[in-house]
């Protein structure tokens, strides 16, 4: 099978790559996030996504432009569910680049997350494989949590400390002791 694995970062990345590359698979990991701000650290998860598709020697799909003024004209009507949305669009993207390069199948790496809406998720990845013509392989990866940090540290990946939006960094660190106005 070919698979498009959309890829959120690096540490992410690991642990469903080894799954999917398990098989007689060709994975392809597809940096589809212009959710991530600012572009400095859109840059650092990017390279943590190419030192592991070298380690594992598979192929790296980026899209042609950082897409981050799409990105916040999606979000700005409803910022309370933004996640939804954020989700989709990557999701989305990822179905229709599969078909587009001739995948069989697409899956997500944001499967791995327990800080993400896992079962959200799963059905937005249902629905676009619906839309689009084309598998959604499932996976609960959250079960490889553990080994994934293995692999990170292993590997000495770049470790994000908030999901990628604005939003999320405020929310993230907005009663850290150094972070008080
Ligand atoms: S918190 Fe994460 S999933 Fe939600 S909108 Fe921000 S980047 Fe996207």
């Amino acid at each position: 099978m070919k698979i498009l694995l959309h890829t959120c970062c690096g540490p992410c990345a690991t642990y469903p790559v080894t799954r999917l590359l398990s098989g007689s698979n060709e994975v392809n990991c597809f940096f589809y996030n212009p959710n991530i701000q600012g572009y400095r650290e859109y840059i650092k998860r990017l390279k943590a996504v190419g030192e592991v598709c070298r380690h594992f020697n598979i192929a790296l799909t980026i899209p042609e432009r950082y897409e981050i003024e799409a990105w916040f004209r999606m979000v700005v009507g409803d910022l309370r569910d933004r996640c939804s949305r954020c989700y989709k669009d990557r999701i989305e993207k990822t179905a229709l680049k599969a078909v587009e390069i001739g995948c069989d199948v697409f899956t997500s790496t944001l499967l791995i997350s327990h800080k993400q809406d896992h079962e959200k998720i799963k059905n937005i990845c249902e629905e676009a494989a619906k839309s689009n013509n084309i598998e959604f392989y499932y996976e609960d990866f959250r079960k490889g949590w553990r080994e994934h940090w293995q692999m990170t540290d292993e590997l000495d990946l770049y470790k994000q400390n908030y999901c990628g939006c604005l939003f999320s960094e405020y929310e993230r660190f907005k009663n850290k002791e150094d972070c008080k106005e």
